[in-house]
């Protein structure tokens, strides 16, 4: 029986329905995970056996009537988030063979809700890049076109949506890595507002940009993963502490009357044609929808990419700095006394991209740099944060393309970081400022590669940024395309 096509909303009714058993579409998933993985390198780990386990116990459950949000649906989670007894690499090398003690808590809420986790998905290592390539593991392949990246760092989170071997996947985002996937591989991917869901359990990469969000085939779903995972937290002292609106509920709300703005600094010359107009026609859907256009300034925009990669590489040389070959996985150790020990398992453990940004960061935070660096880096953040609220008095939702261009080939920047860091050029002023934004497919290229519209909410209005890519979705048929695999 094929049930890759299905969401999970029909996968709820059929199971409820008695129509069809978690056990099967678990079997399902996992061999379209075999049939499909060889070309796409999405998974680093599966869990069959636990897998089978939780869904004759999700079985059970739905026996008794007992059913949560996601019981007896399959689900695989970004190898950033800790899982109790099975391992958590984060596509490096030096966590090869750790093994996490708990579970992160995003994870708990998934299995409270009955999720069967299928796999722990393929990233770029420690979440640092853009295309899955920096992964231990080997690079993704774009179910659209495999010789393309998938994006990153969510890439195997992006690409197991779209090529259909899980339903929903949750990712990090801390510079784009869930929302620039998603539009790379035409499925939908929401980065929460900062606090909005628990960061515990989550591999730090940096901390306050770091955010949990939800994939899936479409915002319906989308908005179901978001309100599983969502909630405060006493774990993470910076998950904030307000209600969790039920997302699914108000998701017809529409956007009549909205004001929506478009940022004239996302509007670029650099911006690859089709993408224009694709987010053109996005545009001319939304005036139809009966939302009102109006063009708005961020005017700090352009310092977005520099601040953002002092601030992440800053927090990420002090969060790495624990992988000393003593406390977690790997350890190099020739008897060249303990500092010796350090260098060898750190150089053996990390990539280059995780090392370049280890020690960019320890220069910027190095006593004489600190000022002149760092701190200014937090003060052009707080500038481009009021730019957002400032923007916000004026219109509900911003509208913007998420990525300059579509889908690069595998290989084609690995040689300049620089173009690479710039590729987050759209994604990462949001997560300065910490408010939501999303990601959803808004048309295709000439060469058949998908394109996200970027939609950015008011910090904690992720229920009415949903209602307009709900609305978007309902309107256009973007969504319905599968990639041929
Ligand atoms: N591509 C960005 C980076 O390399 C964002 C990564 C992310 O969001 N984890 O830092």
């Amino acid at each position: 029986m094929k049930f890759h096509d299905l969401t999970i909303q029909e996968m709820r009714q059929k199971l409820r329905a008695g129509d069809l058993t978690s056990v099967d579409l678990t079997k399902a998933c996992l061999e379209r995970i075999k049939a499909t993985d060889g070309e796409l390198n999405a998974f680093i780990t599966l869990c069959e056996d636990e897998a089978l386990a939780a869904a004759a116990e999700a079985d059970q459950q739905i026996k008794a009537g007992n059913t949560g949000m996601l019981t007896g649906i399959p689900i695989a989670v970004k190898d950033i988030f800790n899982t109790l007894d099975v391992r958590t690499t984060c596509g490096s090398k030096i966590l090869d063979n750790y093994i996490s003690p708990y579970d992160a808590t995003a994870v708990i809420k998934l299995r409270e809700q009955g999720a069967v986790i299928v796999g722990k998905l393929n990233m770029d290592e420690f979440a640092m890049g853009s295309s899955n390539e920096n992964s231990a593991a080997g690079a993704v392949h774009n179910p659209w076109d495999t010789e393309r990246v998938p994006g990153g760092s969510s890439g195997g989170s992006a690409a197991a949506v779209a090529a259909g071997q899980v339903v929903a996947t949750l990712g990090t985002d801390t510079g784009g890595s869930v929302r620039q996937p998603a539009s790379h591989c035409g499925v939908v991917g929401l980065k929460p507002t900062y606090g909005r869901v628990s960061r515990y359990g989550v591999v730090a990469f940096a901390s306050s940009l770091d955010q949990v969000g939800p994939l899936a085939g479409n915002v319906e779903d989308c908005a179901l993963m978001l309100g599983v995972v969502a909630g405060y937290d006493p774990a993470d002292s910076t998950s904030v502490d307000c209600p969790v609106p039920d997302y699914l509920e108000n998701l017809n709300g529409g956007v009549a009357g909205k004001k929506i703005g478009l940022p004239q600094e996302y509007f670029i010359d650099g911006l690859d044609p089709e993408i224009k107009q694709a987010v053109d026609a996005a545009i001319e859907t939304y005036r139809q929808l009966g939302a009102e256009i109006v063009e708005v300034s961020l005017p700090h925009t352009d310092y977005s990419v520099a601040c953002y990669y002092l601030i992440a590489m800053a927090e990420a040389s002090s969060n790495l700095a624990r992988y000393d070959g003593v406390r977690f996985g790997l350890r190099r150790d020739s008897g060249e006394g303990l500092t010796g020990m350090y260098q060898q398992t750190r150089s053996a453990g990390f990539g280059d991209e995780v090392k370049r940004r280890i020690m960019l960061g320890t220069y910027a935070l190095s006593s004489g740099y600190y000022d002149a660096y760092y701190l200014k880096a937090q003060k052009v953040r707080t500038l481009i944060r009021k730019d957002f609220l400032k923007a916000f008095e004026q219109v509900d939702l911003l509208l913007t393309p998420v990525a300059p261009t579509p889908a690069f080939k595998i290989g084609e920047m690995v040689d300049d970081p620089l173009q690479m860091y710039l590729s987050d050029i759209f994604t990462i002023p949001t997560n300065l400022a910490g408010t939501c934004a999303m990601s959803f497919p808004c048309g295709f290229s000439t060469d058949g590669l998908p394109i996200g519209l970027q939609l950015i909410g008011k910090p904690f209005a992720e229920n009415e940024m949903l209602q307009a890519a709900y609305a978007f979705e309902q309107a256009t048929d973007w969504n319905k395309r599968v990639p041929e695999l």
